[in-house]
């Protein structure tokens, strides 16, 4: 299935505004990108990523940057945001099933430590990688791409 990541950002990101009005979402980048995948696969890639995003800037600045653009062969995709961030030593861990980044401030928060999990074994199915930045204290960007269909 060749799916136009575009308009499946496009819609989750609508979805996201009305369920999270008192956040920004500003799309940076926004470029058609044909990729071959299940469109609700792509979908739920998003929706854990922006799910992320959005939990854990909770007490910080609600705003989310979305990027979708080609580089080289790949589409790829940036989320990023402003949040509580990552400690270094936790970042290699965060991909692993039920891995979360210190029990209590993730009490809160809520969930199972499998989003990541879940998101990256989605990925690599289609071919793709997926790779976590972080600061502690200023923010994450998670990067996804994925091969382009020409
Ligand atoms: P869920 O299963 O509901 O997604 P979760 O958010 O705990 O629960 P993951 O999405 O796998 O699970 O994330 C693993 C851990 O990585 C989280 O518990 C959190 O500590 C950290 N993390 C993930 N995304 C972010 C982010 N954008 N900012 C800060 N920490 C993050």
């Amino acid at each position: 299935e060749m799916v136009d990541a575009r308009s499946v950002m496009d819609s989750v990101i609508r979805n996201f505004e009305s369920a999270y009005a008192d956040y920004t979402f500003r799309q940076m980048r926004s470029e058609p990108a044909y990729i071959r995948i299940v469109a609700r696969h792509l979908e739920q890639i998003f929706v854990i990523l922006l799910d992320n995003a959005v939990k854990y800037s909770q007490e910080s600045k609600k705003e989310i940057h979305v990027s979708l653009y080609q580089e080289d062969d790949v589409a790829k995709i940036e989320i990023k945001d402003f949040g509580i961030g990552i400690p270094q030593a936790d970042l290699p861990y965060v991909f692993h099933r039920f891995y979360r980044v210190d029990k209590a401030r993730s009490r809160k928060q809520g969930g199972n430590g499998l989003g990541l999990s879940i998101a990256k074994r989605l990925v690599e199915k289609y071919g793709g990688t997926i790779s976590i930045e972080s600061k502690e204290g200023q923010g994450t960007t998670v990067t996804v791409t994925f091969p382009i269909m020409k």
